[in-house]
């Protein structure tokens, strides 16, 4: 620090530029290299600004949730129940909250003891503990190509090479995983699981098809394969289906990971993993090094909401109220989207995938929709390969089916004077056209 208090002036590194903007730069971790900011985080700042329409960000809508009850219910518990509440905790988790999450897995099919779970800080500590058990640098995921952008994160971090799985209406094509999976053998990779995100999916929006769930299973156990199954969105589906889970076909290859985020708060950051017993073991170990037990208040806050409110009929509001929003987005789109871009239809989740015709860079794009103040989800982000440039993910969970609309005619507009665009120059990815400045990760 100078004597006013500012920083003082970097001096710059000739040698290693790098250096001049951070001085440890050389004292990181190798794992460290690929952790990036996603392309979503990037977007939050200029996808917040109050006159854009954001369709870019998967936050839940919480306006149904009924506040003022939840708040005594919190005061009661930590006037009741403090000592403990407010006490560390088991890494394992709360034993009545663990009863829960076995009840509200049987709904889909699932029969599982309650020691076999271990609650986890959101379903995306349990993508980084599973990811630490299994993975060495090099080792192989399968992985939805697209897929969850938070997963491909935590895949980065522990230096895991991830091979995409093609999807199609019906969710991951069991051929294609065939194929996958022949080709990283034959190159001598070693493939530590298959990812999949089998309801609702983020970002593709589409379901596993029930008579391709056995068949996914049966070419994993064949290729001994374990299959880790993400299901953040199960429960959310518009006509109150709900899915046979992998786990509840193949308990002893299939590991599980469940939350609350979208069904009640994400904010209490709760979630679970269900796992082999051996497996969960390990997990144990693995979450006490990170966090020694997950938070004991608000494992608490979730279990005395589901014993005292009706969460299932709060589910339900919740499957209304996301339902009309996809209503009014498939509406604009099939309103307003000039000919040549194609779209998936959600039964649930949160998620349309779209994709744009030939010679459109939806990276390139998006400062220009900003601009029409409309924000998206470009689809680079979703792989590891840089696929996905042609698509971006509309989410419609948050904004009210009226912004929705909106958002969707500004994005036809710009997409439309994008064709023209490359109709007279060529593909946008590689053309400079002013625009805003993309946002950079630091500004997020
Ligand atoms: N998996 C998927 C597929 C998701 O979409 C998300 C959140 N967007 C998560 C995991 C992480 O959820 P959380 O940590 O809030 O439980």
């Amino acid at each position: 620090m100078s004597e006013n208090g500012s920083q003082p002036a970097r001096t710059p590194d000739k040698q290693n530029p790098a250096r001049s903007l951070d001085a440890h730069v050389d004292r990181y971790a190798q794992r460290t290299a690929g952790m990036t900011a996603s392309e979503i985080r990037a977007l939050f700042a200029v996808a917040s600004r109050p006159e854009v329409v954001s369709l870019a960000g998967g936050m839940p809508n919480l306006a149904a949730l009924p506040l003022d009850s939840l708040a005594a219910e919190v005061s009661h518990l930590v006037a009741q129940d403090g000592q403990v509440a407010l006490q560390y905790g088991s890494a394992h988790g709360v034993p009545q909250l663990r009863e829960q999450i076995c009840e509200i897995m049987a709904l889909e099919g699932i029969s599982a003891h309650p020691d076999d779970v271990m609650v986890t800080v959101g379903s995306q500590m349990a993508l980084d503990m599973v990811t630490r058990i299994f993975c060495d640098p090099g080792d192989v995921v399968l992985a939805e190509g697209p897929s969850y952008v938070g997963a491909l994160g935590s895949f980065a971090a522990y230096q895991a090479d991830v091979v995409h799985v093609a999807m199609d209406d019906d969710g991951l094509q069991p051929e294609a995983l065939r194929q996958a999976i022949a080709e990283v053998t034959a190159r001598g990779g070693r493939i530590k699981f298959l990812y999949t995100i089998p309801n609702f999916h983020n970002p593709g929006g589409v379901t596993l098809a029930v008579q391709r769930r056995a068949e996914v299973l049966e070419i994993c156990a064949q290729h001994g394969i374990l299959v880790l199954e993400d299901n953040p969105y199960g429960l959310l589906g518009f006509d109150g289906q709900t899915y046979p889970a992998l786990r509840s076909t193949d308990p002893d290859n299939v590991v599980y990971l469940g939350s609350f985020s979208k069904t009640f708060a994400s904010g209490l950051r709760v979630g679970w993993v269900l796992a082999p017993h051996a497996v969960r073991e390990k997990l144990v170990l693995a979450a006490e090094s990170a966090t020694l037990c997950p938070p004991t208040l608000n494992q608490m806050i979730v279990s005395r909401y589901l014993s005292t409110h009706d969460w299932k009929g709060q589910i339900k509001v919740f499957r209304e109220q996301y339902r009309e929003r996809r209503d009014a987005m498939l509406g604009a789109l099939e309103q307003h989207m000039p000919e040549g871009c194609s779209w998936t239809c959600p039964d649930g989740g949160f998620y349309v995938w779209l994709t744009a015709p030939e010679g459109v860079d939806t990276k390139a794009m998006l400062p220009r929709a900003v601009t029409q103040r409309v924000a998206y989800a470009s689809g680079t982000g979703f792989y590891r390969d840089q696929l996905g440039s042609r698509q971006m993910r509309l989410s419609y969970c948050y904004p009210t089916p009226e912004r929705i609309r909106e958002g969707v005619r500004r994005l036809a507009n710009t997409l439309t004077e994008e064709m023209e665009l490359v109709r007279t120059f060529g593909t946008t990815g590689r053309r400079s056209v002013p625009g805003p400045q993309a946002p950079s990760p630091d500004t997020a």
